[in-house]
């Protein structure tokens, strides 16, 4: 016999009133509402707890590529904590910037697909199928890819090491442990560094602060989501792989790793809502049919979150801005159709 606690938790999380859950009703007060949701959110992941510092930007290297140069950078998010990675500067750059966040498994080396990188190489299927990244610079995007606190280069010394399971593991789980005593999350720490590396992107001479984006799959879809939802200078975003409903994809898959948990979420609001929060910014959302993270009920529980979404695009007229694609794969990024998203949306001007 068991006496179990989740499913009763998963019962609580229904009777559950989301403060900040949107309800359309018109411009002024979606504008109202998402001023205070993002308010909310930065609360809550403590986001506003971090503390503010000289950025220090250093260049340590370059490494011409077909079509780019990889060069190798690092800032100062917080005060003694930095933050390595890679920008590739296109060869004939069109002004706009991506950052690309990378999910579980890898560092910044997945992104730019090092395969140099012994755990990069040891996960070769998932990386083989193409470069994103590279592709958005041979497209003359300057593009962004950092490594997310405790991935990468930013392992805690637990998980440092040069196998191939210590390069594909993280330190989420130690961060949240030490983060949620301060009342912060690692999503709340990792969108903030995010934030920093905007504040970078802005002072760059060859890029327009008004055409930034930020595209990811996995772990980096949910950077993205948090990122576009509390700053306002993402001005397209791309999540793959994350946006369901929280219920059946973070209580009931309870074992998901910590930077997926921060304090008082399911009080505050679902993935929809983030959705909502982008708008009238352009987003385009990528599920996979198989994608086993989508929770039990699979794609009926994506479809009334990019509905919540959708609600807010009406509005302004704006549904053209969401899209939601949807491939037969699993877990995985596709990204059909990503970058005509981009020129369409950050090029137009
Ligand atoms: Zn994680």
């Amino acid at each position: 016999m068991y006496y179990t606690s989740l499913e009763a938790m998963a019962r609580k999380y229904e009777r559950t009133e989301r403060q900040y859950a949107f309800h359309p009703v018109d411009q002024a007060a979606h504008e109202a509402w998402r001023k205070e949701a993002a308010a909310r959110l930065k609360e809550i992941s403590g986001i506003d707890q971090c503390e503010a510092a000289d950025l220090r930007p250093v260049k340590h290297s370059e490494v011409p590529m077909d079509g780019f140069v990889k060069e190798y950078w690092t800032i100062q998010t917080e005060p003694d904590i930095y933050m390595p990675f890679y920008l590739l500067r296109p060869g004939s750059p069109n002004g706009a910037a991506v950052i690309v966040p990378h999910g579980h498994g890898s560092g910044k080396e997945g992104t730019v697909s090092d395969f140099d990188n012994p755990g990069v190489a040891a996960m070769r299927q998932w990386f083989d199928k193409g470069c994103f990244a590279h592709d958005l610079a041979r497209a003359g995007y300057t593009v962004a890819c950092p490594d997310e606190r405790g991935s990468g280069e930013r392992r805690e010394a637990g998980q440092q090491g040069d196998s191939p399971e210590a390069w594909t593991s993280n330190s989420h789980r130690e961060l949240l442990q030490v983060a949620i005593g301060f009342g912060q999350s690692v999503i709340g720490l990792a969108v903030w560094d995010l934030m920093r590396l905007v504040d970078f992107l802005a002072e760059q001479p060859d890029i327009d602060e008004t055409r930034i984006g930020c595209a990811g799959m996995s772990g980096g879809g949910q950077q993205t989501l948090w990122l576009a939802a509390v700053d306002e200078r993402i001005s397209a975003a791309v999540t793959s792989g994350y946006f369901y409903g929280m219920k059946e994809s973070l209580v009931v898959l309870a074992a998901n790793c910590p930077c997926n948990f921060v304090p008082n979420m399911w009080r505050t609001m679902d993935m929809g809502d983030m959705g909502a929060m982008i708008a009238p910014r352009p987003l385009f959302i990528e599920s996979g049919e198989k994608d086993g993270l989508n929770g039990p009920s699979g794609l009926l529980n994506v479809y009334p979150q990019v509905e919540t979404a959708r609600s807010a695009f009406r509005l302004y007229g704006a549904q053209d801005r969401l899209q939601h694609s949807i491939h037969p794969g699993g877990h995985q990024w596709v990204g059909a159709g990503v970058i005509e998203f981009f020129d369409k949306w950050l090029l137009r001007k």
